[in-house]
């Protein structure tokens, strides 16, 4: 009986200790954020906080995704990609990068009231970090998905939707393109998917000053992905006319919208590079 007391006050003293812990450095961390990153000069439109700056992507996964890629022989360095922002990347306070924050302002201007009109599920591939929640209560109905690794309960592979013909109100596919090797045959899924008068949002990396999307023939170990494509599972880097061929001719219209839509104080509210552009598809009516 004395040891089974002695025991259970040590495992209460253990768990006090570790709450008291786990508190304190919660409270630490936010103090050190604010004392970071606190400020007005920024703002988060997916979680609405405001910042001094955001976090550096050279701080995130020990910079390993800033790095260059060799093209044709040419060392291009992350600065030439058309959407991303370095050194003001993610949001402290809910993580969200450069591109979901443009998103997110996307929706809430445009894209949450065309899914209120259709009443139809938004599709949208691997949530951004801060956009899951963001979107949780979006008109219609919100489908996270992920593939190959099943992290929602409705998760669906993007190269077959066959189960979704033109059930989709909209969808969100952001840096999931340039994983698959026939990229046209996602595409095509994501047309069929989609409703008539539907749209969707895609994004993959572009490097504006390329003419044609870079690709490699042959086999290729991992270490020669993140020299060609800047990360280990990728298959190419696009250019902004093989992107929009792309979306093209699976039936879409495409909507390049950049500075010149949204306009100077978003831009710089939400801390984008002059050259960020959200590419917006349509499926005719
Ligand atoms: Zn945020």
């Amino acid at each position: 009986m004395v040891v089974r007391s002695d025991w259970t006050l040590r495992a209460l003293l253990t768990h006090l200790f570790l709450r008291a812990r786990r508190v304190a450095r919660t409270r630490l961390e936010k103090l050190r954020l604010s004392l970071v990153y606190g400020g007005n000069k920024y703002q988060c439109s997916v979680c609405g906080s405001s910042a001094r700056g955001f976090v550096s992507l050279r701080r995130i996964a020990r910079g390993t995704l800033v790095r260059p890629v060799v093209v044709l022989g040419e060392t291009i360095g992350p600065e030439n990609y058309e959407f991303l922002n370095i050194e003001n990347f993610a949001c402290p306070t809910c993580g969200a990068p450069d591109k979901a924050r443009l998103m997110a302002e996307f929706m809430q201007a445009e894209g949450l009231g065309r899914l209120q009109e259709s009443g139809l599920p938004l599709l949208h591939f691997d949530p951004e970090q801060g956009m899951a929640d963001y979107l949780a209560d979006s008109p219609g109905m919100y489908l996270p998905t992920s593939w190959p690794e099943q992290r929602f309960e409705n998760s669906f592979d993007i190269t077959d939707l066959s189960a979704l013909e033109e059930k989709i109100g909209g969808f969100i596919c952001s840096h999931i393109l340039e994983h698959v090797e026939e990229d046209s045959a996602a595409v095509a899924q994501l047309y069929k998917a989609l409703v008539p008068g539907g749209f969707g949002i895609v994004l993959v990396p572009i490097i504006r000053s390329l003419q044609r999307n870079w690709e490699v023939e042959g086999q290729l170990s991992e270490g020669d992905r993140w020299r060609f494509f800047g990360q280990g599972d990728h298959v190419r880097i696009y250019s902004r006319t093989g992107l929009r061929n792309l979306l093209l001719s699976a039936g879409f219209t495409v909507r390049e919208l950049g500075l010149e839509h949204f306009g100077r104080e978003i831009f710089d509210r939400l801390a984008l590079t002059d050259t960020s552009t959200l590419y917006v598809v349509e499926k005719p009516e």
